[in-house]
Parts: structure tokens; C-alpha cells; sequence
């Protein structure tokens, strides 16, 4: 069973690999984009940790963790990500409720959800080249393991080069945004990597 420390450490993993990779993020995000995912991503999860640390008694079920965190995430990031990670992560976090402890069978239910709500909000479906393209193979892989989430997301995502981007920004460009990976789907693998060193550390790189 997962408490709310585990998705205390999910967010801590995520913001740090978020910090660790905030310029490769970005420089995804120059050709087929503006240029501000890394940042934009770096604000939100350093929000999440200070709103975290900020309310230990508000936060004590894992639902309440993530919900608290995606109402920061939709609140500090201006950009598209923002609302969407935001809604992946409050969605997820109010299916899970307010149990003290969830069953990775539970977590893996409220992710696919959460993915859910992601597509609904952002009208986006697998091949239009966003965060998408890694998010449903990777919640489709947690029924096999958590490592196997987070690398099916890491294919999910080297597979949005060939693609043609369909929504957000990067639709503006058509054709030219043909050849580069997209920087959501990479931040979206590092979400699920994140989940992946915390709930099965023997398998963390
Ligand atoms: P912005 O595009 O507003 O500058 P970011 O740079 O932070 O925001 O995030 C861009 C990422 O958001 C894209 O790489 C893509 O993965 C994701 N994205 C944009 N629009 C959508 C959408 N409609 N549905 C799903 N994901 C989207
Ligand atoms: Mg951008």
C-alpha cells in the first residue's frame, strides 16, 4: 500500500529530475515551441514542493497530496502544461480519495483517469505529438510494472519525432514540426520515471 509520504517522494523525484533536466526541456522546446518548458515546469514543481511543506496536516492522504499539487501546478505554470499536468495530477488525486493508504491497483486506476481528464481538457489524442504520447503508453504499462511505465513513457516520447504536432504550439509550425521530439512527452517521461525510482528503488538508474 502507498501512503502519503510515498506521493510526498513522487513529487520530491519529480522535481528533482524536473531541475535536473529543466534545460534539455527547454531546448525541446526552441524549435516547435517557445522555449519555456523547462522553466515553466521548474516554477510549478517548486511550487509543489514549498505548498507541500507548507501544509503537512492538509496533505495527509494521498489524494490530498496530489490534488494540492496539481491546484499548484495550474496556479504558478502559465503555459499550457500548467492546467494540464494540473488536471492529470488533481484528477488522479480526486479519484483516489481520501484513503490514508492506495493499492498500486488503485493508483494505476486514478492515473488512467487522470490521463483521462488530460485529453478531455486538451482535446488531444496519441499521435497528435504531445505530453499524450507518452502518458497513455505509460499508464497502459503500469499493469505490467512501474519501470515498465516509465520506459514505455521514454519510447512513448521518442516516438513524437517523426510525428506532426496536432495541439498546443507546436501545431502552429505544420509540417516543420516534423523531426523534433516533443518536450511535454519528455517532461511526461520523467513524471513516470519519478514514480518508477519511488515505488521500485532496486530498479532506480
Ligand atoms: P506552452 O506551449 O504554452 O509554452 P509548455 O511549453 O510548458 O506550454 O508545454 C508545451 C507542451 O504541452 C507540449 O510539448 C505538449 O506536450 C503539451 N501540450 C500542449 N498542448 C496540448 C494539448 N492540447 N493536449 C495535450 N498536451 C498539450
Ligand atoms: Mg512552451
Amino acid at each position: 500500500m502507498r501512503d502519503a509520504e510515498f506521493f510526498r517522494r513522487w513529487m520530491a523525484a519529480a522535481a528533482a529530475s524536473v531541475e535536473r533536466e529543466a534545460d534539455r526541456l527547454t531546448e525541446l522546446d526552441s524549435p516547435i515551441g517557445d522555449a519555456d518548458h523547462g522553466s515553466n515546469l521548474l516554477r510549478g514543481f517548486t511550487a509543489v514542493l514549498a505548498a507541500l511543506e507548507a501544509e503537512p496536516t492538509a496533505a495527509a492522504a494521498p489524494g490530498a497530496v496530489l490534488q494540492l499539487a496539481g491546484r499548484t501546478l495550474i496556479s504558478t505554470v502559465g503555459g499550457a502544461s500548467g492546467p494540464l499536468y494540473g488536471t492529470l495530477l488533481r484528477r488522479t488525486g480526486k479519484v483516489l480519495g481520501e484513503s490514508a493508504e492506495v493499492s498500486d491497483a488503485e493508483l494505476r486506476e486514478a492515473l488512467s483517469e487522470g490521463v483521462g481528464a488530460v485529453a478531455r481538457l486538451g482535446g488531444a489524442a496519441p499521435g497528435d505529438k504531445t505530453m499524450l504520447d507518452a502518458l497513455v503508453p505509460g499508464v497502459d504499462a503500469l499493469g505490467t510494472s512501474y519501470r515498465a511505465a516509465a520506459i514505455a513513457a521514454e519510447n512513448g516520447a521518442l516516438a513524437t519525432v517523426p510525428m506532426r504536432a496536432r495541439k498546443g504550439r507546436a501545431s502552429y509550425l505544420g509540417e516543420r514540426s516534423i523531426g523534433h521530439q516533443d518536450p511535454g512527452a519528455t517532461s511526461s517521461a520523467l513524471l513516470l520515471g519519478a514514480l518508477a525510482d519511488v515505488a521500485e528503488p532496486e530498479g532506480a538508474r
